[in-house]
């Protein structure tokens, strides 16, 4: 494979890839095909089957613990499709704070975050492209349970995605 970039033959090698085209820097692809150019710097990822990756990056920020931050409702915001505008209107909040929480000017509030995870549940597209009802079900259970107990602080970890998980993920679409 030639450097779309330089020209040059590119290597392929097996690796850890860090996912920042998803907008977040903690997702890592696991041992994934990723084209290298040793002239230029140049990295080609091979991801296959986006829709699922994002399907479940989009499940854990659903049920984590702790707030989530403006690059993560960022991604929450684009998955549903919905534009920040729209998002202001179904939060009822103007929408300069939706650039604000996004380019972490100002905390996203506790009752914004849950209220934008539970819409997020409850809108039909991403129900079409999530998961069965029951596990969305219970995602929404355990935001409104948080709502109760307060969100832990939790350190922001690593969103590790495996071929296998992805492999589960897809098989499961499929019963
Ligand atoms: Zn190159």
């Amino acid at each position: 494979m030639k450097c779309p970039n330089c020209g040059n033959e590119m290597k392929s090698k097996i690796r850890d890839y860090e996912y920042v085209e998803s907008g977040l820097k903690n997702v890592v692809l696991k041992g994934i095909t990723v084209h290298e150019c040793k002239h230029c710097g140049e990295m080609l990822p091979e991801i296959s089957n986006v829709k699922q990756i994002h399907k479940w990056i989009a499940e854990y920020l659903l049920s984590k613990g702790a707030p989530l931050t403006g690059e993560e409702f960022r991604f929450l915001r684009k998955a549903m499709g919905k534009s920040a505008k729209e998002t202001a209107l179904s939060l009822a909040v103007n929408p300069v704070s939706i650039s604000r929480w996004e380019n972490n000017k100002e905390k996203i509030g506790p009752q914004s975050d849950r209220l934008f995870r539970v819409a997020f549940i409850l809108d039909t597209n991403s129900i079409a492209a999530l998961s069965p009802a029951t596990i969305l079900l219970k995602h929404a259970r355990e935001i409104l349970q948080c709502a109760v107990s307060g969100h832990k602080k939790l350190k922001s970890e690593k969103i590790v995605i495996t071929p296998q998980k992805v492999r589960q993920e897809h098989a499961d679409a499929h019963d």
